[in-house]
């Protein structure tokens, strides 16, 4: 029989660890002491030349116990308040804990706009790819302040998955107050069994997942089942382990029990297939020697386009066309069609000086382009 090996955190190469409220915040505030061994595990997987973005909860909880607001449910109004209070103490902690290991942290908040407006999932992606190519560890979180209820995740888990399908992660690990999934609820079912690794998420699988649970966390199994199906579509393994232990990213390393999620292919493989699906709102006919550069790989530079057709904004699927007309590939456009027009046939190095702003050297990337 064939066995099924685990992921395992030193084979990744960028890897997002999202950490629950509770594990950050008890009756006494921060957890400081615990906040300081996930920092080592951190600086460590750093040092080993990993990517790491951490997507931490933890600003209502923070902010509300500042502001005095009790433990009930808060009215929309006054969590939003409570984030605006507790998020900036957020920041500053893992700022307090990584900068001694030499880690420089940034803060990057972000709402369900960002991820699903494609301009803006666009100009996300490329912030993060910057900020982890300086070293930084960035350290998101929902802008709860202004995300309104049309316009928010609502939880952590879901905007974790998002965010590891947006830079391109192998690994997501949930760190929260549940070591994985059982096929019942543990608590009141003693014969619940301990799932290790999942492989497909069946149907069987989601009913095991049952109601999300209340308290600090906003997210149950239910949150987490779903942040698995959306990281391992993206070509992501995704772990729900517990993270209430000291040093838990250690602590998973060596074997805590946990529940893996396998991923479907890899990441690049699942970025090519989601643009390949996509329908194009316009096309860009190259010249050879822009259809030579492509095929070995290359980004689609504006020198070598040669004629624009259609309407379409920035962030948007379009067609690649060679001098033949025969359609080449698809990929994401960094520019609207207007400015494309402008720059259609010019250097790069011109591009300032036509739009009257530095803009990206690349019409397409060759991240967001499928070819062939
Ligand atoms: N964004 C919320 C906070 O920082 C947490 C959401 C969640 O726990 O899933 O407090």
């Amino acid at each position: 029989m064939d066995t099924v090996s685990l992921p395992d955190l030193g084979n990744a190469t960028r890897l997002v660890i999202k950490i629950g409220s509770a594990l950050l915040v008890d009756q006494d505030g921060l957890r400081e002491g615990w906040l300081q061994g996930l920092a080592q595990d951190v600086a460590g997987l750093r040092a080993r030349g990993k990517g790491v973005v951490i997507v931490s909860s933890g600003s209502i909880a923070l902010g509300r116990r500042v502001l005095g607001l009790g433990t009930g449910t808060l009215p929309l109004e006054q969590s939003q308040a409570a984030a605006a209070v507790g998020q900036i103490r957020l920041a500053r902690a893992y700022e307090q804990v990584l900068g001694p290991h030499g880690v420089i942290t940034a803060q990057v908040l972000v709402t369900l706009e960002d991820t699903a407006d494609r301009r803006r999932y666009l100009n996300a992606r490329a912030t993060l790819e910057t900020l982890m190519s300086l070293g930084t560890v960035p350290i998101v979180n929902e802008n709860d302040t202004v995300a309104t209820d049309e316009i928010r995740f609502g939880d952590n888990d879901r905007l974790a998955a998002q965010i590891a399908v947006t830079i391109g992660a192998d690994q997501l690990v949930l760190l929260s107050d549940v070591d994985g999934l059982y096929t019942a609820n543990p608590k009141t079912d003693s014969s619940a069994r301990h799932l290790p690794i999942v492989e497909h998420i069946t149907p069987e699988i989601e009913a095991m997942a049952g109601d999300p649970v209340s308290g600090l966390s906003k997210g149950g199994m239910k949150t987490k089942l779903l942040a698995a199906k959306t990281a391992v579509a993206a070509g992501c393994a995704l772990a729900v382990a517990d993270g209430f232990v000291n040093r838990p990213l250690s602590a998973l390393q060596s074997g805590a029990r946990s529940t893996w999620f396998l991923p479907e292919g890899d990441p690049q493989a699942a970025r090519k297939r989601w643009i390949g699906a996509m329908k194009p709102r316009g096309e860009l006919f190259v010249d050879a020697g822009a259809v030579m550069a492509l095929q070995s790989g290359k980004s689609l530079l504006p020198a070598g386009i040669t004629k624009i057709v259609g309407r379409f904004g920035r962030g948007e699927p379009v067609a690649i066309a060679g001098p033949d007309r025969a359609i080449l590939g698809k990929g994401l456009v960094r520019y609207t069609a207007e400015e494309a027009r402008q720059i259609a046939g010019h250097r790069s190095g011109e591009i300032e000086a036509i739009l009257g702003y530095p803009g990206r050297a690349a019409l397409i990337h060759r991240d967001d382009m499928v070819i062939g």
